[in-house]
């Protein structure tokens, strides 16, 4: 979990044992991508999530195959899990039946009040909180023309409308998402839906794209909302491998400090004072210490020009020469080393000060 948090109060929702909202660390989710019916390889994807730091896995149920399935992914996994269900109130109930420890459903697009009143009333007893997730995409007609083309505040008139139909029914256990595939829409949408409403929040840009776009752009969305003091859980979308989306989503939470214990490396961008193989020194440090949970400040700065300075603004450090780089270690030349052997005098102090 992440270390710091959003300081608006919300409610407190309780996801299998992870606490959102209220003040409570910011919690990492992402979502499987293989069928969930196929427990084998979705339990596989749940671990290999939970191993790279999410907190909170989601996966579809679309179908009654993937409903019955969660009796054994429950087994077998020891993370909260969130059912995203669509339309069909049954799977809902099939979902809370098996022990999700939370669903995604809209409670208004499910085919009558009496539906969600099932599902409310299965959710109360069983402490299942319900996520209403409005999407700027599939937002139910009406809605805009009602705001006047305003796409942010016809998906908070949206939310309101799921909201009342569960508080109808007794129900108040309810997080909310306003994603967007334009981040302005989506900050937009959560400032909004952050004055309005006390429910914690669960942010996210929708269908940012591939890696690269979609980091940034989740990151401009997600970055500004908790910047904002608003968010209380982030999913980062990628068309990617789940597990990019936690790591990056843990990048965004530790650019803004609230990244928990781990191993900053600065580097500079290299130029033409650059004497050393720069880049891939960087980025194999940075591989090396991704899994250290421990809060170290590590530098590699390509000269003894700008080099120095940053370097000794770490805890430890090089600075490269030419063929050759100096070892700086709080502040004081400690030594110089070839080039050859920068990457192993460095990590032999990064283990050093982390064990
Ligand atoms: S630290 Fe030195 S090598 Fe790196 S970008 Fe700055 S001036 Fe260039």
């Amino acid at each position: 979990m992440s270390s710091k948090i959003s300081n608006r109060k919300t409610q407190v929702v309780n996801i299998g044992g992870v606490k959102i909202g209220g003040g409570n660390t910011i919690a990492v989710q992402s979502m499987t991508n293989v069928p969930t019916s196929d427990t084998g390889r979705v339990i596989a994807q749940i671990k290999s999530l939970q191993d790279a730091g999410c907190d909170i896995v989601r996966f579809s149920v679309p179908d009654e195959a993937s409903a019955a399935a969660i009796d054994k992914i429950k087994e077998q996994t020891d993370i909260p899990l969130v059912a995203d269900i669509h339309f069909d109130y049954k799977l809902a109930l099939m979902s809370i039946e098996r022990g999700i420890d939370k669903v995604r459903i809209n409670p208004g697009n499910i085919g009558g009040e009496d539906k969600a009143k099932a599902v409310a009333a299965a959710a109360k007893k069983n402490n299942v909180p319900i996520r209403i997730g409005v999407n700027g995409g599939s937002l139910e007609k009406g809605f805009l023309e009602k705001c006047g083309g305003n796409l942010a505040e016809a998906m908070v008139e949206s939310a309101q409308g799921h909201v009342k139909i569960l508080n109808k029914f007794d129900f108040d256990d309810i997080v909310l998402s306003m994603k967007s595939s334009s981040v302005k829409t989506t900050v937009e949408a959560y400032r909004l839906a952050s004055e309005t409403f006390d429910y914690p929040l669960h942010l996210g840009v929708t269908e940012a794209g591939t890696t690269a776009q979609g980091i940034v752009k989740s990151a401009v969305g997600i970055g500004s909302l908790l910047l904002d003091e608003i968010g209380d859980t982030i999913r980062v979308s990628l068309t990617d491998d789940p597990c990019r989306e936690v790591y990056a989503a843990k990048q965004i939470l530790r650019s803004l400090d609230i990244g928990g214990d781990y191993v900053e490396v600065v580097s500079c961008p290299t130029c033409a004072r650059t004497k050393i193989d720069l880049i891939p020194i960087a980025n194999k440090i940075n591989d090396i210490v991704s899994d250290i949970k421990k809060p170290l400040k590590v530098a590699v700065m390509g000269c003894v020009v700008n080099g120095p300075g940053e370097a000794k603004d770490a805890d430890v450090g090089i600075a490269g020469g030419d063929g050759c780089a100096v070892l700086f270690k709080h502040g004081e030349l400690i030594k110089k080393v070839k080039e050859s052997e920068i990457i192993n005098a460095l990590l032999e102090e990064i283990y050093e000060m982390t064990k």
